[in-house]
């Protein structure tokens, strides 16, 4: 298939790691900050594959984990209410809040929906106009657009019982509070790849300055994974810190100037709490003022919530990259995708849960019996 066979080639993927094994000299330890790298990278052994002085980090880059739980509460807070049609996409569904989910909010009788496009809940407004048609808008510089593109159809058809719970966040002030946490082990970054397609590369060149980090620019296939580590591994070696573009097929330097017009019209930038790392300056999106009257916070009056953490979940320390998932003594025991404890075993994207998928028998360093989580004995899959 097109744009997926050419990226799984296998011949192509032993040339690319010969080249990362043949350059690396010494430790290295970089970052890919998108949930769907991840994903990748675990679900096809990359990280396994790579010289053992190559250690993989799994950043903050799943929307749904680092949703706070106030918010996740807030959601479940307004889809309780009688009249309300709250509209999100599945993965939010089984995401715990405090002490329930948006799936049991629906089994005790909430109107709960999930749809494949914010422009599904306006059509749901525009067709219930006696009802408040809420959509949970969560997710980073890419699912924005298409919100902020609602928002700005509700205002332009004058439909008024259409409103947004919005939690966007923004990468790139991300990145810059790892760098400046005290613990920070990264070296270099592979951002993602569909972030970068709409919001551009602009924002990379002074960060990585300031923090003489390399950033590359990475895609989702197991060889566009290999060619981000690789040209990485080439600057880290050489003691350069650029950005550069290894997915040219969908980024360009300017990104989606349409897309970015529209965030630019209804969206401000906002500081916002990321999940387990706490609030971040400038890192999220609310309604601009003139779009206000669509803020579903402010129309529902929700924004006093106190929410509690569970105890045992160290969600905060894997978004960090300060433990693998099977650290967790919690990690597929007590907290499975069935019955999740933290927000990174529920999402699709999460680290927990694609260890959960594709790890769950290794050990994590340390134990007895087993391997660790860079240097199992179970064969890679696909790409070898
Ligand atoms: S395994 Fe479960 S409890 Fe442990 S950090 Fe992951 S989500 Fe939280």
């Amino acid at each position: 298939m097109k744009y997926i066979d050419e990226f799984n080639d296998p011949a192509l993927a032993r040339r690319l790691l010969e080249d990362i094994h043949a350059t690396v000299t010494r430790p290295w330890t970089m970052m890919e900050v998108c949930g769907g790298q991840t994903h990748s990278i675990i679900r096809h052994g990359i990280d396994q594959l790579l010289p053992g002085a190559v250690e993989l980090i799994h950043g903050p880059g799943c929307p749904v984990c680092v949703t706070p739980l106030e918010m996740i509460d807030k959601a479940l807070e307004i889809a309780s209410r009688p009249g309300v049609v709250f509209c999100s996409f599945g993965d939010m569904l089984r995401v715990p809040g405090s002490e329930r989910d948006l799936f049991r909010v629906k089994g005790a009788g909430g109107d709960v929906r999930v749809v494949y496009s914010p422009l599904d809940a306006l059509d749901i407004a525009r067709r219930h106009p006696e009802k408040e048609v809420v959509f949970f808008g969560v997710g980073f510089e890419t699912t924005a657009p298409a919100n902020a593109m609602a928002v700005h159809e509700a205002r332009r058809h004058g439909i008024r019982n259409f409103s947004v719970l919005i939690s966007h966040v923004r990468v790139p002030p991300a990145i810059e509070a790892i760098m400046k946490a005290p613990h920070c082990r990264v070296q270099a970054f592979l951002a993602a790849g569909h972030v970068c397609s709409v919001m551009g590369t602009a924002e990379y060149p002074g960060l990585a300055e300031r923090h003489k980090v390399p950033v590359v620019v990475t895609g989702f296939e197991p060889l566009d994974i290999l060619e981000g580590v690789r040209r990485a591994v080439h600057q880290l070696e050489r003691g350069e810190h650029r950005v550069e573009n290894a997915y040219p097929r969908a980024v360009r330097e300017a990104g989606n100037p349409a897309a970015r017009r529209m965030l630019q019209e209804v969206f401000e930038v906002t500081d916002r709490a990321w999940r387990g790392i706490g609030v971040i300056p400038g890192s999220g999106w609310r309604l601009s003022r003139a779009f206000r009257e669509y803020d579903a916070e402010h129309r529902f009056s929700v924004t006093e919530l106190t929410a509690r953490e569970s105890e045992v979940c160290r969600s905060g320390e894997v978004l960090q990259g300060l433990i693998k998932p099977n650290e967790c003594a919690a990690f597929g025991t007590t907290c499975t995708p069935r019955n999740p404890l933290g927000a990174t075993m529920v999402s699709s994207e999460g680290a927990c849960a694609a260890y959960h998928l594709y790890r769950r028998l290794d050990r994590p360093a340390g134990t007895t019996g087993g391997t660790t989580a860079g240097s199992t004995e179970r064969e890679a899959t696909s790409v070898g």
